[in-house]
């Protein structure tokens, strides 16, 4: 379940400058697809498209054999949770944030997710209405924390597919390698398209597609690429 494909996917946000030239790529249902490549090759419009924030100039985007022109906006992305690089949260307790969108999940299923994406130890200890962002009235939570509550809100709402955008991470590589085992652990089983700037980032993908200039350059698996280097 959960299958996307794109078939000669040609997009332009203007109509004199073509951004994707005839992209053509499978992400098998509970496989991960990496695309990489330099600022400005198309990365970030591939996962727009892939919402339905724009949709294709030609060819076309199925999710389980179906054009998603096909079925609503809404609930195209319903079927795809997106773990930003830059996570906007509330300031309520981690709980709260985890929880968002996902009203009725319970109290177990909560700390599950915060499990999985390593933040349990914090659920409890912070006070409900403990500054989040600025941090003067408590702890000031780092990107890589934040992140974390991006894994698990994703984790708790459980999308059959997963889009991961690390395209402009401001993570150290510390807190890169952190992040990497709760996203590997959220992704085992989905089907993923993860968005990355780097070739190291994305060593476990089943395939890794290189964008440039909105076409696709090479193709395979890391090993291959590496050595083609
Ligand atoms: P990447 O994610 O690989 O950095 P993007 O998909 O963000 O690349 O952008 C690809 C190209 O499309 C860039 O040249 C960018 O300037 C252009 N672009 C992105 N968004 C818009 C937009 N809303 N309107 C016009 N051009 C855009
Ligand atoms: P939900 O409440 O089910 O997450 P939303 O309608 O709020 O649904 O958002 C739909 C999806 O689009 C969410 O997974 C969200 O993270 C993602 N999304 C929101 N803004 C962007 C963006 N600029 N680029 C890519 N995905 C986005």
């Amino acid at each position: 379940e959960g299958a996307v494909r794109f078939e000669d996917v040609v997009f332009h946000y203007d109509a004199n400058r073509p951004i994707l030239k005839g992209i053509s790529f499978e992400v098998p249902a509970g496989k991960t697809v990496a695309i990489v490549g330099p600022s400005g090759a198309g990365k970030s419009t591939i996962s727009r498209l892939l919402f339905r924030f724009y949709d294709v100039t030609g060819g076309r985007i199925t999710i389980d054999g179906t054009d998603i022109r096909d079925v609503t906006q809404k609930s195209v992305r319903a079927a795809i949770g997106m773990v930003p690089q830059d996570t906007v949260l509330f300031n309520d307790t981690i709980a709260y944030n985890i929880r968002y969108g996902r009203p009725a999940a319970s109290e177990a299923e909560v700390q599950e997710a915060a499990a999985m994406a390593q933040i349990g130890p914090f659920i409890e200890t912070l006070p409900k209405g403990y500054d989040t962002e600025v941090g003067e009235r408590g702890l000031k939570l780092s990107g890589g924390e934040k992140q974390r509550i991006a894994i698990a809100r994703t984790i708790l709402k459980a999308p059959p597919i997963l889009v991961l955008d690390e395209a402009t991470s401001a993570l150290d590589t510390h807190t890169e390698r952190e992040i990497q085992g709760a996203l590997d652990r959220v992704s085992r089983g989905r089907t993923t398209l993860v968005i990355a700037h780097r070739l190291s980032t994305v060593v476990n993908a089943d395939e890794i597609i290189v964008l440039e200039g909105g076409r696709i350059i090479e193709r395979g698996r890391h090993e291959a690429l590496i050595r083609a280097d």
